[in-house]
């Protein structure tokens, strides 16, 4: 395990990573809401996750990555008013919410695998956690912290003294950003709703019975800190929350939006129903944006998986490289363009590492193995770890099979499949070989393996007089048109 420093969003420093259970590091990841498609955005943040959990492993850690997929009770405005987005999606789509959220997590999942995501150890849905949340809640009703007014039961923040650490805004500042949208009825405009109730007269298709109301759904936040307490720290068993198993998250990952609202309400009813801390490092990663401005479903500024489609975009890994171009501190400006440049880029890459032959300089290895990974233990720095890449991609003194080795082994962090599409370009361009061609290099092969070298030797010269060279390399023949 290697001194890997994180910047935390709750000091807002660069820590030293010490997980709890060494080497278990375990991590929570706020999922999507499943109303719309997987857009840029989504890609972005979910892509840098992926990278913590590859540079963790690529340390010898063992990360354990647990995510929701908010399938109920998330709020058009954030701040329990609107409608719920699972139902307005149904009501405009004509559909059935459950249907809803059925499609579009299946199309999250797939775009993930696209983009060569590594799925979390446990996905769960918030409608799968329904009688925990119920237990969580009655806990905090128990320890005092909640109220009931007409439309939910809600969250007292005053309670909490030091409510709002993670976003270290003024509190007036919070109380700004919560008065946008002020229900009358709350004590403090920073009040959240842990259970809502369904309005009269309004018909819902997710609602549930509880202790408080007939027709009845969670609040957006209960949900995560539910999951992180079930599947972290297994807090539920026969129906009953213990709240004194629980030990703190190592760590807790989404975008750069949740701070304010979300985490800080998730820290505030975790830490309210434990009397323990509830996550050790926050990391936030910064938005996509589109001409300055944040990629959103609400802005309509969005580009999905079939837009991607549309414009030739198949593969998707030069959208995951262009994301690893950008630190996932930093706001990214999505163009057209850009991508182009990437996939120009990963080819150029891909041609590099084709043909490998020839010796190993294995000091060079071992040096180029540490610059890069000076780069990831400091905040893991993409970028500058992909510049180590080029820097080895063009060394001339480097023999090409070092290189392989290089490249195989960055490439674990990465994830870009270089080796793999390398292989890929050089199996395509076999089938396009004549079949002469073809038939000799067979011939070749079997007296090779026979160990009748002279003879493969002549039909190797037949092959070139042919106008095609044949390179022998650690993965196969490869045979090339002169
Ligand atoms: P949502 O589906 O809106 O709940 O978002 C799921 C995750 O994607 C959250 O962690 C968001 O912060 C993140 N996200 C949404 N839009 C963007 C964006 N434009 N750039 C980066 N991350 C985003
Ligand atoms: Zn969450």
């Amino acid at each position: 395990m290697k001194a890997l420093h994180l910047y935390n969003t709750l000091t807002r420093k660069k820590e030293l990573l010490k997980p709890l259970f060494p080497p278990k590091v375990r991590i929570y990841t706020c999922g999507p809401t499943v109303y719309g498609h997987t857009h840029l955005g989504h890609m972005r943040t979910y892509t840098n996750t992926d990278i913590l959990i590859r540079v963790l492993k690529y340390f010898r850690f063992k990360p354990f990555q647990v995510m929701n997929i908010t399938d109920v009770g998330h709020l058009l405005g954030d701040r329990d008013l609107g409608e719920d987005k699972m139902e307005k999606a149904a009501r405009q789509e004509k559909k059935d919410a459950w249907e809803i959220a059925k499609e579009y997590t299946k199309e999250f999942f797939l775009v993930m695998k696209k983009l060569n995501i590594e799925k979390a150890d446990i996905v769960s849905k918030a409608t799968d956690n329904i009688p925990q949340m119920i237990l969580l809640v009655q806990e905090l009703e128990r320890r005092g912290f909640t109220y009931k007014i007409k439309d939910g039961i809600y969250f007292d923040t005053s309670k909490v003294p030091d409510y709002g650490k993670l976003s270290h805004m003024p509190l007036k500042k919070l109380l700004e950003g919560a008065r946008v949208e002020i229900n009358p009825e709350k004590r403090n405009p920073t009040d959240f709703a842990l259970w809502k109730f369904t309005p009269k007269g309004i018909h819902r298709q997710m609602e549930w019975a509880s202790p408080w109301n007939k027709k009845s759904f969670p609040g957006w936040h209960i949900e995560c800190s539910t999951m992180a307490m079930r599947y972290l720290s297994y807090c539920f068993a026969g129906g009953k929350f213990y709240p004194q198993r629980f030990e703190t998250i190592d760590i807790h990952t989404g975008g750069i939006d949740l701070v304010p609202v979300h985490h800080t309400n998730e820290i505030a009813q975790t830490e309210a129903a434990t009397g323990k801390k509830f996550v050790n490092y926050w990391m936030h990663n910064e938005f996509l944006q589109v001409d300055g401005k944040k990629m959103s479903k609400s802005l309509g500024n969005f580009y999905t998986l079939s837009d991607l489609e549309g414009r030739g975009y198949k593969d998707l890994m030069p959208l995951r490289y262009l994301f690893l171009n950008t630190h996932y501190r930093k706001k990214m400006n999505f163009t057209w363009k850009s991508l182009a440049g990437a996939k120009t880029a990963c080819e150029n890459i891909i041609r590099e590492v084709n043909v490998v032959n020839g010796l190993r300089d294995q000091k060079k290895e071992k040096y180029y193995l540490a610059e890069f990974a000076n780069k990831l233990v400091n905040d893991l720095n993409m970028p500058q770890a992909i510049a180590v890449l080029h820097e080895v991609l063009g060394d001339n003194s480097l023999p090409s099979f070092s290189k392989k080795e290089i490249v195989m082994n960055f490439d674990q962090v990465l994830g870009l499949n270089l080796l793999e599409k390398a292989k890929e370009i050089r199996k395509s361009r076999q089938k396009k070989l004549p079949s002469k061609i073809v038939s000799l290099a067979k011939k070749r092969e079997t007296l090779r393996e026979k160990g009748k070298w002279a003879e493969a030797d002549k039909i190797r010269k037949k092959i070139e007089e042919l106008g095609y060279r044949v390179e022998d390399t650690s993965e196969g023949t490869d045979i090339k048109l002169i």
